[in-house]
């Protein structure tokens, strides 16, 4: 039993889904599960639909934009007329509709509670696309809502998985169904036991894959992608990047923690625990060998560079001059902790402590009117975090050039600058 990932690059359109039913023709196992995130850019484009409904503004144009995207996909590849995928997209967009028309006008329920109501869509719409388009072309499948399977709590938008009631309900029911045909399923999404919805985090479908690979005993996970496999640098901002054909979990664990966005930094534990390989795959290149991620053990010689955006440094300083002890070290940790603000890098001196974060503005205005009156608190934003993993020093060099550093940390393995 297989699970294979598509995200949203390989189902951004109609030839990207006749790639698709030619991946899973030609390489498809026996038993396989496919799960689907949204259609290219279509999170961003919910994220800004909801962003306006929220603040009561006109949401329709921005609406019709995506539905008008779908539309244009299924044109294509649909010619049938009264084909059923039509009657289920136009059954799913008028759900949303009213979803949206609900909290314009109630604003009932927190912002993140409700973005995971209205995000979750994406995924619900390409599956049901990529269900009904494998039919069409001769592969018998069966649909499936991952929200009735991986339970969560009400984490919203990062949702923590409740392990055991997903590992017996996807046990009950996944496996008979697979052993009939393929079974379609969405990724990122989450569902609580009184049945509303959650998200994963962004870009967490192939954290779903995991799960469902993780409960089902997969013999593999295939995550495919529009590069090569895991490269040592994303091939946007580096030129010559290098794949590496074999990574052990551990490396990747650590590059996906420091920022890789080749893969969801939960992603590897579950497959880790099962010893359950990870396949990184081109989907415009199936034949090709990609990387291999499983439970080996040798050392890695060509540096990773790793680049996060949108870094924001802030710094506390007790006041009055005196040092930053454990108990005031304990008091930021705590405040971080209940805003989940997440620290990418961290460093302390003398009578200061400084946080290398993601920036959420939101976060960050709470952070600092919760710890304002123990600590002076100073912040730069519009910086970039890299870190250089199995560094050398030429691989120094070349990233320090022309940049202002405003933090620089070293450890025998990694190297690390804020910067901008
Ligand atoms: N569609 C979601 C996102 O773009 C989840 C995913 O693609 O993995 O974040
Ligand atoms: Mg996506």
């Amino acid at each position: 039993m297989k699970v294979y990932k598509f995200g949203g690059a390989s189902v951004k359109d109609a030839d990207a889904l006749r790639n698709l039913a030619h991946i899973v023709k030609e390489y498809g196992a026996n038993q396989l599960l496919l799960v689907v995130s949204a259609m290219g850019k279509t999170t961003n484009a919910l994220e800004q639909v909801f962003d306006l409904a929220y603040q009561q503004q006109d949401f329709a144009a921005t609406l019709g934009h995506s539905q008008q995207y779908h539309a244009t996909i299924v044109n294509e590849l649909f010619p049938e007329q009264g084909h059923p995928v039509y009657a289920r997209l136009e059954h799913l967009f008028s759900q949303l509709q009213q979803q949206l028309q609900l909290i314009a006008t109630q604003r009932k329920g927190s912002y993140d509670q409700q973005y995971d109501q209205v995000v979750s869509y994406g995924e619900l719409l390409s599956s049901v696309i990529v269900h009904y388009f494998l039919q069409q072309q001769g592969i018998a499948n069966t649909w499936v809502d991952s929200r009735k399977y991986i339970q969560t709590d009400t984490t919203w938008r990062e949702a923590r998985v409740d392990w055991a009631w997903t590992e017996r309900v996807i046990k009950r029911d996944l496996p008979a169904l697979l052993e009939q045909q393929p079974v379609v399923t969405q990724g990122f999404l989450g569902g609580t036991n009184n049945g509303l919805t959650t998200t994963l985090g962004r870009e967490g479908s192939d954290f779903s894959a995991a799960i469902f690979a993780y409960c089902l005993d997969a013999e593999s996970l295939s995550i495919w992608k529009d590069v090569a496999g895991l490269l040592n640098a994303d091939p946007k901002r580096f030129a010559d990047t290098v794949r590496y054909p074999l990574l052990s979990y551990q490396e990747t664990v650590e590059m996906a923690y420091y920022g890789a966005s080749v893969i969801h930094p939960k992603t590897i534990k579950p497959l880790a625990n099962k010893r359950i390989p990870l396949y990184v795959k081109s989907f415009l290149d199936p034949a090709g060998e990609g990387t291999e991620i499983c439970d080996c053990r040798f050392e890695v010689t060509t540096p990773a560079y790793i680049v996060k955006d949108r870094q924001c440094l802030v710094s506390f300083s007790a006041k009055d001059f005196a040092f930053i002890s454990e108990k005031n070290l304990g008091t930021i940790f705590n405040a971080l902790s209940e805003l989940r603000i997440k620290i990418n890098l961290m460093q302390n001196s003398a009578i200061s402590f400084s946080i290398c974060t993601d920036l959420h503005e939101e976060r960050l205005q709470k952070l600092i009117d919760t710890l304002q009156d123990q600590f002076s608190i100073h912040y730069n934003t519009q910086l970039q975090l890299y870190t250089i993993k199995n560094y050398s020093n030429d691989s120094i060099q070349e990233i320090m050039a022309g940049k202002e550093v405003l933090l620089e940390q070293r450890t025998r393995n990694t190297f690390q600058i804020v910067c901008r």
